[in-house]
């Protein structure tokens, strides 16, 4: 059966009407999406792409503007191409992808294995970045876990503009690195993603010297460079 032939096109073309009529944008979702590696750029996927991008084309022949929906999980090495072919079909359309989840093994870090795909997937064109939860395949998330997975796909999201050099991505992260080297604490946690864990972890294990932190204590390097700079003596017994 035709593209043409197929009666769900008839219905699909009813609905960009309503579209167009009240200016909506259509989510196109991606049922056959990888629900685990092995599925990774699989014929079903590809097949169902080519369909996205008949659909993606239709719905702007109508005035009816898309986003589409990628995969899922995915090796890494297939990540970048992925974004390049739907690129290429979709013609360009906004794609969000759900992860990519780069591995299939840890299960209560899922927010860790989607953001190493969502960063990979940004930087090579994906518009949009689906949180995933620490709670992803295990149960419903809690408040807690919606928190990481939000935080885990902005630093995911942040990496990717500042890979691909969107004009000030980069900004808070020059910030951070001279109040880390001032040891400004306060400007630490205004440059932060998420101020309150970080200032929880330092204050949970508060070091001895402000000018330092628990890690190092008196052999914090920084502090010895700048105390050398200043022409300071350097305590380090
Ligand atoms: S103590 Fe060590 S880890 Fe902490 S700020 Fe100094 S060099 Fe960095």
């Amino acid at each position: 059966m035709t593209g043409e032939e197929n009666p769900f096109y008839e219905y699909f073309d009813e609905i960009l009407e309503i579209c167009r009529e009240y200016d909506v944008t259509i989510s196109l979702g991606d049922a056959c999406r990888p629900g685990c590696l092995a599925d990774g750029s699989d014929v079903c996927q590809i097949e169902e792409l080519v369909r996205l991008g008949e659909l993606t084309k239709r719905a702007w022949e109508k005035d009816v503007q898309v986003m589409v929906e990628g995969p899922g999980h995915m090796p890494m090495d297939q990540i970048a191409a992925n974004m390049k072919i739907q690129q290429t079909i979709c013609m360009g359309a906004p794609f969000y992808v759900l992860g990519p989840i780069v591995t299939d093994i840890a299960p209560g870090y899922d927010h860790i294995t989607a953001a190493i795909g969502g960063a990979i997937a940004a930087a090579s064109g994906a518009a949009f970045l689906c949180y995933v939860t620490p709670a992803e395949h295990l149960a419903l998330p809690n408040v807690d876990d919606v928190k990481q997975g939000i935080i885990a796909s902005r630093i995911a999201a942040h990496a990717a503009d500042i890979a691909k050099k969107v004009p000030h991505a980069r900004d808070l992260d020059d910030a951070m690195g001279d109040a880390r080297r001032t040891f400004d604490w306060e400007k630490q946690w205004e440059c932060s993603i998420d101020p309150e864990t970080a200032k929880q972890i330092r204050n949970d294990r508060a070091p001895e010297h402000e000018d330092s932190c628990s890690m190092c204590g008196k052999f914090c390097a920084v502090r010895s460079m700048n105390k050398a700079l200043n022409g300071e003596y350097i305590d380090i017994l």
